[in-house]
């Protein structure tokens, strides 16, 4: 029996939707430039630039439906993302088998400093203080795959205090979720707990204290943020 010299931070964890039991969460990786139309949005050409991966921390999730305006920026940027959860992991995993590693799906925000992190981008710096920040991942329930099935096509969308700002469809991924597990499992050991965020479509903007934000993925789950 391990003895701690002081109490050990609590697990980060996501509700299951249709269950008691939480799902415990080990890492969050998140694809950046994943639709075209945003990448294209970000001064970027997809046909140059193929996607890549960056990391948020575990405890910067929230299923509250709070999302406090963070401090150090002007410009708070949402991404309305569909998440992955893995059930198992490994090296090397071949796109072929990577749906029988993912446990269920969510629907969380990305949220960005836009602002810190466009100085991180152009001074070559890392990025996670536009990233990783606290409070950077509202989240739903985890939704199990052996209720909804792996979604590959469907609407993505954010309202913006009603209005629609983002719209999408997961089948508009240019890398699909096989083919970002067989990526980053070349890169990284996956594992049960991690997450995978899996890109915004087209239509980013900034919040304000008050607003409220809609998500919605077809098939998977709605989610309902307001920035506190
Ligand atoms: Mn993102």
């Amino acid at each position: 029996m391990v003895t701690y010299v002081i109490d050990p931070p609590p697990q980060a964890a996501l509700p299951v939707a249709g269950s008691t039991h939480v799902f415990p969460v080990r890492r969050l990786y998140c694809v950046g430039r994943n639709y075209a139309e945003h990448t294209r949005e970000m001064g970027f050409d997809p046909d140059k630039e193929p996607p890549f991966f960056f990391m948020k921390t575990p405890d910067a999730l929230r299923t509250d439906g709070k999302f406090p305006y963070p401090p150090g920026t002007s410009d708070v940027h949402w991404e309305i993302e569909l998440v992955v959860a893995l059930k198992s992991g490994g090296r090397n995993i071949n796109k072929a088998d990577a749906l029988g590693h993912i446990y269920g799906y969510a629907v969380a925000l990305d949220m960005t400093r836009r602002d810190l992190q466009g100085v991180s981008k152009k001074m070559g710096r890392p990025w996670e203080i536009g990233k990783a920040f606290d409070d950077a991942a509202p989240c739903t329930a985890i939704h199990p795959a052996s209720a909804i099935g792996h979604p590959a096509k469907g609407a993505i969308w954010l309202d913006l205090n009603g209005v629609r700002k983002q719209t999408g469809d997961l089948a508009d991924m240019i890398w699909d979720i096989p083919s970002q597990i067989e990526y980053l499992s070349g890169l990284w050991e996956l594992k049960a707990g991690d997450l995978i965020f899996t890109g915004t479509p087209a239509g980013v903007g900034a919040v304000k204290k008050g607003d409220r934000l809609k998500g919605h993925v077809a098939g998977v789950a709605d989610l309902d943020v307001t920035v506190v």
